[in-house]
């Protein structure tokens, strides 16, 4: 029973426990306008474009209706907030429910920004305009990139001012995700539902996201296994393209491995582990050196919840947690390892390969090096217009790295492929994120995000067109990114 517009929904999650969800209703919004649409995510998921352009889509995307077979629900959760424990949920997010695409696929389809729900504490359930588009964009080059993400579908204004410092334009985001399960929904139901809730939500998803261990000895340390393993390769990518998520909490961790929560992330120019853009990490708890150790925390957090259902004995159940999670620095360092050497054209292995990517990166942090524009450079052998490649203990690095990719069988050639292959052209720089979202937001113009969308769209195909979106831009002030 798919209509028109190709909705052909599922609600597989509101038939779990009442105790995890919430169903809410429609909150009306003024007058809903489509400002920006995914045509081919649209597309993918076996959306008709032209019905969610008309009346009737737009009223769907802005909240204001529910497709047929919508139940409409936000969900439950707690999460650690900056390490401490808090009983959290979809405080303005509306799942509409389970899009199942042409090709069986399972996707929640989830209004961002759409009103008040049971769990919106002291918040008002809206969102901004330009935190929205800014999800959109970001999130879009991230899966462009190669990095397991949730994606935006459209955004739509409300009509409607929120007040945040000043007031500003209302939207609503339609964000897809494989599922918007959390570290924290486990959490949420370790600490407050029954054991057989927990059950019931561990085989939820696994059978959602891991159904290949669904006939394992013990599918739930299973389940801890690849969630770890998920997440080690994940943050491996993130910190192979600089991005700083900016708030690693619990809550904002998925049990599918996606990036989820775009708020106050941004991308590194200049290469230093401290770095951070989020105003609100005055500690510099997710910096971009700090991310692959918050992961490791947050997994423990994970592995936690599921200790009951891992043996009946509780030291036995202890000790199987906690060798899962000794797995996860090693796994980590390989895929972070295997990363670097396809972006330094190498097909081989050495053990000496750690050491020489931490001097490269020791040398770029001393000479505050442009992380993409330094790799990018390297990848097509043009040393120059980088202060970096000047200096003595560049080229001392330079000789080792040389030497190393002459020790391949590989040419010269086939590694330069590598590299391009690995190191994008382009990043979301901020400067360029700002001046599409001013564009957008003041003067009603979406001609500079879809410029910008687009050139993102395809980051390693180093195009000439995509020089111009390079360039990082020297503030005096230092970026910095709110959540919205
Ligand atoms: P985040 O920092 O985006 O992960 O959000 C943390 C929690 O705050 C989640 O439970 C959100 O749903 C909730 N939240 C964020 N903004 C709002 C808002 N404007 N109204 C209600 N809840 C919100
Ligand atoms: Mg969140
Ligand atoms: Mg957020």
């Amino acid at each position: 029973n798919i209509d028109e517009a190709g909705w052909n929904l599922e609600n597989s999650y509101s038939r779990l426990s009442e105790s995890f969800f919430s169903i809410v209703k429609p909150n009306l919004v003024q007058s809903p306008k489509l400002v920006i649409f995914n045509n081919s995510l649209a597309e993918s998921l076996g959306f008709n474009i032209e019905h969610f352009k008309s009346e009737k889509g737009v009223a769907i995307l802005g909240g204001n209706e529910l497709p047929e077979g919508a139940v409409g629900l936000a969900q439950a959760y707690a999460g650690h907030q900056f390490g401490h424990f808090a009983m959290l949920g979809d405080g303005r997010a509306l799942l509409i429910g389970e899009q199942v695409t042409p090709t069986g696929e399972r996707f929640d389809i989830q209004l961002k920004g759409s009103g008040l729900t049971p769990y919106s504490r002291g918040g008002d359930g809206r969102a901004g305009l330009g935190p929205m588009l800014r999800e959109y964009i970001i999130s879009e080059a991230m899966n462009a990139l190669g990095i397991p993400t949730t994606r935006s579908l459209a955004v739509v204004t409300t009509g409607e001012s929120i007040a945040r410092e000043t007031y500003l334009p209302g939207a609503i985001l339609t964000r897809v995700a494989s599922s918007h399960l959390r570290f924290g929904t486990f959490q949420y139901v370790a600490k407050w539902c029954t054991l057989d809730e927990l059950k019931s939500l561990a085989d939820y998803a696994i059978k959602r996201h891991y159904p290949e261990i669904e006939l394992d000895e013990n599918r739930y340390l299973s389940f801890i296994q690849e969630v770890i393993k998920r997440h080690a390769s994940l943050v491996a990518k993130w910190q192979l393209v600089g991005f700083i998520h900016g708030v690693m909490n619990t809550d904002n961790m998925t049990i599918s491995g996606e990036t989820i929560d775009y708020g106050p992330c941004a991308f590194m120019d200049d290469y230093s582990p401290t770095t951070v853009f989020s105003s609100i990490d005055v500690q510099g708890r997710y910096a971009y050196g700090n991310q692959p150790h918050i992961v490791g925390w947050n997994l423990a957090r994970f592995a936690e919840t599921l200790i009951p259902l891992l043996d009946e004995d509780d030291a036995e159940a202890i000790k199987l947690a906690q060798e899962a999670i000794s797995e996860y620095p090693g796994l980590y360092r390989s895929n972070w390892l295997e990363g670097m050497r396809h972006k330094l054209g190498l097909f081989n292995e050495e053990a000496e390969d750690e050491d020489l990517f931490n001097e490269l990166l020791t040398v770029m942090d001393n000479n505050s090096s442009d992380y993409t524009n330094t790799f990018v450079a390297l990848s097509f052998d043009k040393l120059q217009g980088i202060s970096l490649f000047d200096t003595v203990e560049f080229t001392e690095w330079h000789e080792k790295w040389q030497v190393r990719l002459s020790r391949q069988s590989e040419t010269i050639e086939l590694s330069q492929q590598l590299m391009k292959a690995n190191n994008p052209a382009l990043i979301p720089r901020n400067h360029q994120v700002e001046h599409a979202l001013e564009s957008a937001v003041n003067n009603g113009d979406y001609g500079v995000m879809e410029d910008l969308l687009k050139v993102l769209s395809v980051p390693y195909a180093h195009t000439a067109d995509q020089v111009k979106y390079s360039k990082p831009v020297q503030n005096s002030v230092p970026y910095q990114t709110f959540c919205g």
